[in-house]
Protein backbone atom coordinates (compact mmCIF):
# COMPACT_ATOMS: atom_id res chain seq x y z
CA UNK A 1 0.00 0.00 0.00
CA UNK A 2 2.85 2.08 1.38
CA UNK A 3 4.28 1.66 -2.65
CA UNK A 4 0.96 2.44 -4.00
CA UNK A 5 0.48 6.25 -2.18
CA UNK A 6 4.59 7.54 -2.10
CA UNK A 7 5.59 10.10 -3.69
CA UNK A 8 2.64 11.65 -5.57
CA UNK A 9 0.67 8.89 -6.47
CA UNK A 10 -3.27 9.78 -6.36
CA UNK A 11 -3.09 13.61 -6.06
CA UNK A 12 -6.70 14.25 -5.19
CA UNK A 13 -9.52 11.76 -3.83
CA UNK A 14 -11.34 10.94 -7.18
CA UNK A 15 -7.99 8.97 -8.30
CA UNK A 16 -7.11 7.46 -4.82
CA UNK A 17 -10.80 6.26 -4.73
CA UNK A 18 -10.52 4.85 -8.05
CA UNK A 19 -7.30 2.46 -6.02
CA UNK A 20 -9.44 1.96 -3.50
CA UNK A 21 -12.17 0.15 -5.44
CA UNK A 22 -10.00 -1.23 -8.07
CA UNK A 23 -7.09 -2.52 -6.35
CA UNK A 24 -7.52 -2.47 -2.31
CA UNK A 25 -11.65 -3.31 -2.09
CA UNK A 26 -10.95 -5.87 -4.87
CA UNK A 27 -8.49 -7.65 -3.09
CA UNK A 28 -10.52 -8.03 0.24
CA UNK A 29 -13.40 -8.79 -1.93
CA UNK A 30 -11.92 -11.50 -4.07
CA UNK A 31 -12.89 -14.40 -2.01
CA UNK A 32 -15.65 -13.10 0.14
CA UNK A 33 -18.59 -15.00 -1.34
CA UNK A 34 -16.67 -18.07 0.42
CA UNK A 35 -16.23 -16.45 4.03
CA UNK A 36 -19.09 -16.54 6.11
CA UNK A 37 -19.94 -13.71 6.99
CA UNK A 38 -22.89 -13.19 9.47
CA UNK A 39 -25.50 -11.10 7.86
CA UNK A 40 -25.07 -7.53 8.89
CA UNK A 41 -28.24 -6.50 8.19
CA UNK A 42 -29.74 -8.59 10.39
CA UNK A 43 -32.61 -7.45 12.22
CA UNK A 44 -31.91 -8.34 16.04
CA UNK A 45 -35.01 -10.41 16.47
CA UNK A 46 -33.26 -12.67 13.47
CA UNK A 47 -31.42 -15.50 14.86
CA UNK A 48 -27.32 -15.26 14.63
CA UNK A 49 -25.30 -17.49 12.62
CA UNK A 50 -23.28 -19.91 14.44
CA UNK A 51 -19.93 -20.86 13.28
CA UNK A 52 -19.39 -17.58 10.86
CA UNK A 53 -16.43 -15.75 10.97
CA UNK A 54 -16.19 -14.60 14.55
CA UNK A 55 -16.48 -10.62 16.07
CA UNK A 56 -12.69 -10.20 16.06
CA UNK A 57 -11.95 -11.48 12.73
CA UNK A 58 -15.02 -8.98 11.68
CA UNK A 59 -13.49 -6.68 13.65
CA UNK A 60 -9.97 -6.98 11.90
CA UNK A 61 -11.74 -6.08 8.61
CA UNK A 62 -12.97 -3.21 9.87
CA UNK A 63 -9.68 -2.35 10.90
CA UNK A 64 -7.94 -2.91 7.34
CA UNK A 65 -10.46 -0.57 5.93
CA UNK A 66 -9.64 1.99 8.13
CA UNK A 67 -6.03 1.95 7.89
CA UNK A 68 -6.69 2.26 4.00
CA UNK A 69 -8.57 5.03 4.21
CA UNK A 70 -6.28 6.54 6.80
CA UNK A 71 -3.68 6.61 4.05
CA UNK A 72 -5.67 7.48 0.96
CA UNK A 73 -7.56 10.06 2.38
CA UNK A 74 -4.28 11.57 4.82
CA UNK A 75 -6.78 12.10 7.92
CA UNK A 76 -4.64 12.19 10.92
CA UNK A 77 -4.73 9.56 13.57
CA UNK A 78 -7.73 8.78 15.47
CA UNK A 79 -10.24 9.69 12.66
CA UNK A 80 -12.94 7.61 13.02
CA UNK A 81 -13.69 5.17 10.77
CA UNK A 82 -17.22 6.01 10.21
CA UNK A 83 -16.75 9.85 9.16
CA UNK A 84 -13.51 8.77 6.98
CA UNK A 85 -15.81 6.48 5.00
CA UNK A 86 -18.34 9.24 4.58
CA UNK A 87 -15.42 11.92 3.81
CA UNK A 88 -14.33 8.99 0.96
CA UNK A 89 -17.92 8.18 0.05
CA UNK A 90 -16.97 4.37 0.77
CA UNK A 91 -19.20 2.31 2.60
CA UNK A 92 -18.73 -0.06 5.95
CA UNK A 93 -16.35 -3.04 4.74
CA UNK A 94 -18.61 -5.32 5.98
CA UNK A 95 -21.67 -4.18 4.24
CA UNK A 96 -19.76 -4.19 1.15
CA UNK A 97 -18.29 -7.56 1.48
CA UNK A 98 -22.03 -8.72 2.47
CA UNK A 99 -23.25 -6.87 -1.01
CA UNK A 100 -20.47 -8.91 -3.35
CA UNK A 101 -21.19 -12.02 -1.83
CA UNK A 102 -24.61 -11.85 -1.97
CA UNK A 103 -24.99 -10.87 -5.44
CA UNK A 104 -22.74 -13.68 -6.02
CA UNK A 105 -24.87 -16.34 -3.93
CA UNK A 106 -27.98 -15.27 -5.43
CA UNK A 107 -27.18 -15.08 -9.28
CA UNK A 108 -25.88 -18.94 -8.70
CA UNK A 109 -28.55 -19.68 -6.52
CA UNK A 110 -29.74 -22.98 -8.59
CA UNK A 111 -27.50 -23.43 -10.96
CA UNK A 112 -25.95 -26.73 -11.76
CA UNK A 113 -22.34 -25.88 -10.16
CA UNK A 114 -24.88 -24.36 -7.01
CA UNK A 115 -26.81 -27.70 -6.69
CA UNK A 116 -23.82 -30.25 -7.10
CA UNK A 117 -22.06 -28.31 -3.97
CA UNK A 118 -25.72 -28.37 -1.74
CA UNK A 119 -25.82 -32.13 -2.78
CA UNK A 120 -22.24 -32.75 -1.85
CA UNK A 121 -22.84 -30.85 1.58
CA UNK A 122 -25.54 -33.46 2.66
CA UNK A 123 -22.92 -35.90 3.53
CA UNK A 124 -20.64 -34.11 5.70
CA UNK A 125 -21.18 -34.05 9.46
CA UNK A 126 -21.37 -36.54 12.37
CA UNK A 127 -22.84 -40.06 12.03
CA UNK A 128 -25.62 -39.46 14.43
CA UNK A 129 -28.38 -38.41 12.22
CA UNK A 130 -30.18 -36.31 14.55
CA UNK A 131 -26.93 -34.45 15.68
CA UNK A 132 -25.87 -34.21 12.09
CA UNK A 133 -29.26 -32.15 11.12
CA UNK A 134 -28.91 -30.43 14.14
CA UNK A 135 -25.08 -28.82 13.05
CA UNK A 136 -26.57 -28.65 9.51
CA UNK A 137 -29.41 -26.31 10.57
CA UNK A 138 -27.19 -24.09 12.03
CA UNK A 139 -24.32 -24.05 10.08
CA UNK A 140 -23.51 -20.99 8.01
CA UNK A 141 -24.10 -23.11 4.48
CA UNK A 142 -27.77 -23.35 5.65
CA UNK A 143 -28.29 -19.94 7.30
CA UNK A 144 -26.67 -18.43 3.96
CA UNK A 145 -29.12 -20.68 1.78
CA UNK A 146 -32.09 -19.55 4.02
CA UNK A 147 -31.01 -16.02 3.20
CA UNK A 148 -30.50 -16.04 -0.57
CA UNK A 149 -33.94 -17.51 -0.73
CA UNK A 150 -35.40 -15.21 1.42
CA UNK A 151 -33.73 -12.23 -0.99
CA UNK A 152 -34.63 -14.16 -3.98
CA UNK A 153 -38.63 -14.30 -2.91
CA UNK A 154 -38.10 -10.33 -2.25
CA UNK A 155 -36.65 -9.42 -5.53
CA UNK A 156 -39.24 -11.98 -6.96
CA UNK A 157 -42.16 -10.05 -5.05
CA UNK A 158 -40.66 -5.86 -5.92
CA UNK A 159 -40.40 -7.05 -9.62
CA UNK A 160 -43.79 -9.03 -9.92
CA UNK A 161 -45.46 -6.03 -9.05
CA UNK A 162 -44.47 -4.03 -12.13
CA UNK A 163 -44.39 -6.71 -14.73
CA UNK A 164 -46.21 -9.99 -15.65
CA UNK A 165 -45.57 -13.19 -14.38
CA UNK A 166 -44.69 -13.91 -18.45
CA UNK A 167 -42.87 -10.77 -18.58
CA UNK A 168 -40.78 -11.20 -15.63
CA UNK A 169 -40.00 -14.91 -16.39
CA UNK A 170 -38.84 -13.56 -19.94
CA UNK A 171 -36.44 -11.09 -17.98
CA UNK A 172 -35.57 -13.37 -15.29
CA UNK A 173 -34.08 -15.39 -17.60
CA UNK A 174 -31.97 -12.66 -19.37
CA UNK A 175 -28.73 -13.09 -17.10
CA UNK A 176 -28.05 -9.36 -17.20
CA UNK A 177 -31.26 -8.36 -16.50
CA UNK A 178 -31.18 -10.91 -13.50
CA UNK A 179 -27.55 -9.34 -12.41
CA UNK A 180 -28.68 -5.94 -12.28
CA UNK A 181 -32.06 -6.26 -10.52
CA UNK A 182 -29.90 -8.35 -8.11
CA UNK A 183 -27.26 -5.51 -7.68
CA UNK A 184 -29.60 -2.90 -7.18
CA UNK A 185 -31.77 -5.05 -4.67
CA UNK A 186 -28.60 -5.41 -2.48
CA UNK A 187 -27.24 -2.14 -3.17
CA UNK A 188 -30.24 -0.26 -1.63
CA UNK A 189 -30.19 -2.96 1.30
CA UNK A 190 -27.03 -2.14 2.54
CA UNK A 191 -27.19 1.82 1.19
CA UNK A 192 -30.16 1.67 3.85
CA UNK A 193 -28.42 0.17 6.54
CA UNK A 194 -25.24 2.09 5.72
CA UNK A 195 -27.05 5.40 6.60
CA UNK A 196 -28.80 3.78 9.71
CA UNK A 197 -25.09 3.22 10.89
CA UNK A 198 -23.78 6.66 10.26
CA UNK A 199 -27.25 8.13 12.12
CA UNK A 200 -26.24 5.79 14.94
CA UNK A 201 -22.84 6.92 14.91
CA UNK A 202 -23.50 10.63 14.83
CA UNK A 203 -26.05 10.09 17.95
CA UNK A 204 -23.61 8.41 20.01
CA UNK A 205 -21.20 11.62 19.06
CA UNK A 206 -24.52 13.74 20.62
CA UNK A 207 -25.23 11.30 23.23
CA UNK A 208 -21.08 11.54 24.69
CA UNK A 209 -21.34 15.14 23.92
CA UNK A 210 -18.59 15.51 21.09
CA UNK A 211 -18.75 18.71 19.40
CA UNK A 212 -19.67 18.22 15.43
CA UNK A 213 -17.45 19.38 12.93
CA UNK A 214 -18.47 20.11 9.28
CA UNK A 215 -17.99 16.55 8.64
CA UNK A 216 -20.31 15.54 11.51
CA UNK A 217 -22.94 18.40 10.12
CA UNK A 218 -23.68 16.37 6.72
CA UNK A 219 -26.42 13.71 6.21
CA UNK A 220 -25.71 10.34 4.96
CA UNK A 221 -27.48 11.00 1.19
CA UNK A 222 -24.91 14.63 0.91
CA UNK A 223 -22.39 14.29 -1.40
CA UNK A 224 -20.00 15.19 0.31
CA UNK A 225 -17.41 14.04 -2.31
CA UNK A 226 -17.78 17.27 -4.31
CA UNK A 227 -16.15 19.48 -1.95
CA UNK A 228 -12.96 17.42 -2.77
CA UNK A 229 -13.38 17.85 -6.00
CA UNK A 230 -10.47 19.93 -7.69
CA UNK A 231 -8.61 19.84 -4.82
CA UNK A 232 -4.58 19.75 -4.97
CA UNK A 233 -3.29 16.61 -2.78
CA UNK A 234 -2.13 19.19 0.23
CA UNK A 235 -5.76 20.74 0.09
CA UNK A 236 -7.63 17.57 0.25
CA UNK A 237 -5.81 16.23 3.58
CA UNK A 238 -6.32 20.46 4.93
CA UNK A 239 -9.93 20.28 3.73
CA UNK A 240 -10.42 16.44 5.91
CA UNK A 241 -8.50 17.94 8.59
CA UNK A 242 -10.90 21.04 9.24
CA UNK A 243 -14.41 18.80 7.77
CA UNK A 244 -13.19 16.46 10.56
CA UNK A 245 -11.97 18.80 13.27
CA UNK A 246 -8.88 16.44 14.35
CA UNK A 247 -5.71 18.58 12.69
CA UNK A 248 -2.94 19.71 14.52
CA UNK A 249 -4.39 22.64 16.27
CA UNK A 250 -4.30 23.19 19.83
CA UNK A 251 -8.31 22.66 20.45
CA UNK A 252 -8.09 19.04 18.90
CA UNK A 253 -7.10 16.64 21.79
CA UNK A 254 -5.03 14.43 19.77
CA UNK A 255 -2.80 17.12 19.20
CA UNK A 256 -2.33 18.89 22.52
CA UNK A 257 -1.36 15.38 23.65
CA UNK A 258 1.44 15.02 21.57
CA UNK A 259 2.32 18.79 22.89
CA UNK A 260 1.57 17.37 26.56
CA UNK A 261 -0.08 20.46 26.97
CA UNK A 262 -3.43 21.68 28.84
CA UNK A 263 -3.21 25.29 26.78
CA UNK A 264 -5.81 25.90 23.88
CA UNK A 265 -5.48 29.55 23.23
CA UNK A 266 -4.39 30.62 19.94
CA UNK A 267 -0.81 31.48 19.55
CA UNK A 268 -1.76 34.45 16.82
CA UNK A 269 -3.73 36.44 18.63
CA UNK A 270 -3.23 34.84 21.79
CA UNK A 271 -6.91 36.12 23.19
CA UNK A 272 -9.01 32.92 22.02
CA UNK A 273 -9.13 29.33 21.18
CA UNK A 274 -7.47 27.78 18.76
CA UNK A 275 -9.87 25.39 16.19
CA UNK A 276 -10.18 26.12 12.24
CA UNK A 277 -13.14 27.95 12.97
CA UNK A 278 -11.52 30.69 14.72
CA UNK A 279 -8.19 30.87 12.12
CA UNK A 280 -10.41 31.14 9.43
CA UNK A 281 -12.97 33.24 10.60
CA UNK A 282 -12.29 35.50 13.64
CA UNK A 283 -8.78 35.23 14.48
CA UNK A 284 -7.43 39.38 14.82
CA UNK A 285 -4.28 38.60 13.34
CA UNK A 286 -5.12 36.86 10.51
CA UNK A 287 -7.68 39.91 9.73
CA UNK A 288 -5.93 41.56 6.26
CA UNK A 289 -5.34 38.25 4.34
CA UNK A 290 -8.99 37.42 5.43
CA UNK A 291 -10.50 40.55 3.70
CA UNK A 292 -9.13 39.02 0.34
CA UNK A 293 -10.57 35.72 1.20
CA UNK A 294 -13.96 37.79 1.89
CA UNK A 295 -13.21 40.02 -0.93
CA UNK A 296 -13.19 36.62 -2.82
CA UNK A 297 -16.17 34.87 -1.92
CA UNK A 298 -18.19 36.89 -0.61
CA UNK A 299 -18.52 35.73 2.97
CA UNK A 300 -16.57 34.41 6.28
CA UNK A 301 -19.56 31.83 7.15
CA UNK A 302 -17.81 28.63 8.16
CA UNK A 303 -20.53 26.34 6.87
CA UNK A 304 -20.38 27.74 3.65
CA UNK A 305 -16.62 27.86 3.33
CA UNK A 306 -16.16 24.35 4.68
CA UNK A 307 -19.06 22.54 1.79
CA UNK A 308 -18.80 25.05 -0.80
CA UNK A 309 -15.58 27.17 -0.85
CA UNK A 310 -12.97 24.02 0.15
CA UNK A 311 -10.75 25.10 -2.62
CA UNK A 312 -10.11 28.95 -0.86
CA UNK A 313 -10.64 27.80 2.07
CA UNK A 314 -7.95 25.07 2.75
CA UNK A 315 -5.51 27.51 0.37
CA UNK A 316 -5.74 29.68 3.37
CA UNK A 317 -5.25 27.59 5.93
CA UNK A 318 -2.29 25.68 4.63
CA UNK A 319 -1.14 29.62 4.11
CA UNK A 320 -2.01 31.28 7.29
CA UNK A 321 -3.08 28.13 9.90
CA UNK A 322 1.36 27.48 11.18
CA UNK A 323 1.01 23.65 10.70
CA UNK A 324 4.12 22.43 10.25
CA UNK A 325 3.18 19.68 7.83
CA UNK A 326 2.38 22.19 5.59
CA UNK A 327 5.53 24.08 5.42
CA UNK A 328 6.73 22.85 2.45
CA UNK A 329 3.15 23.71 0.73
CA UNK A 330 2.84 27.24 1.68
CA UNK A 331 4.88 29.24 -0.53
CA UNK A 332 3.39 27.81 -3.62
CA UNK A 333 1.71 30.61 -5.71
CA UNK A 334 -1.50 29.01 -5.38
CA UNK A 335 -1.94 29.53 -1.68
CA UNK A 336 -0.95 33.27 -1.60
CA UNK A 337 -3.55 35.58 -0.86
CA UNK A 338 -4.44 38.12 -2.54
CA UNK A 339 -5.78 35.60 -4.79
CA UNK A 340 -9.49 34.89 -6.73
CA UNK A 341 -11.80 31.75 -6.20
CA UNK A 342 -10.01 29.84 -8.99
CA UNK A 343 -6.02 30.12 -9.07
CA UNK A 344 -4.75 29.82 -12.93
CA UNK A 345 -2.08 27.21 -12.07
ZN1 LIG B 1 -6.37 33.91 17.12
Amino acid sequence: MKRFLGGKFGSNFAERRKLYHGKFLAKIAYAAPAWFLHDPTRTASEPRMIYGLTLKALGMLQKLQNEMLKALTRARTQTNGPVMEHEFHVLPILLQLHRIAMDHRVLHQGSEHYNELQRNRQYRGTIDKAVRVKSLRSHPYNRLHELVVLHLEQIHMLKQQDLSAQDFQDEWAKLKTRKKWIKAYHYDLIFYKAEKAFTMYLRSRAHRHQHFHPAHNTKFIDHVLECYADLKSAQCTMTIQMRTGNIALKTNYFHRRTLDTNDMTCPLCEKALHPAEHLLCHCSALELPRQHLRAAVGHTSWAKLMTEECEIASAFAIRYFEIEQFDSEKEKLRYQFLRTRFPCD
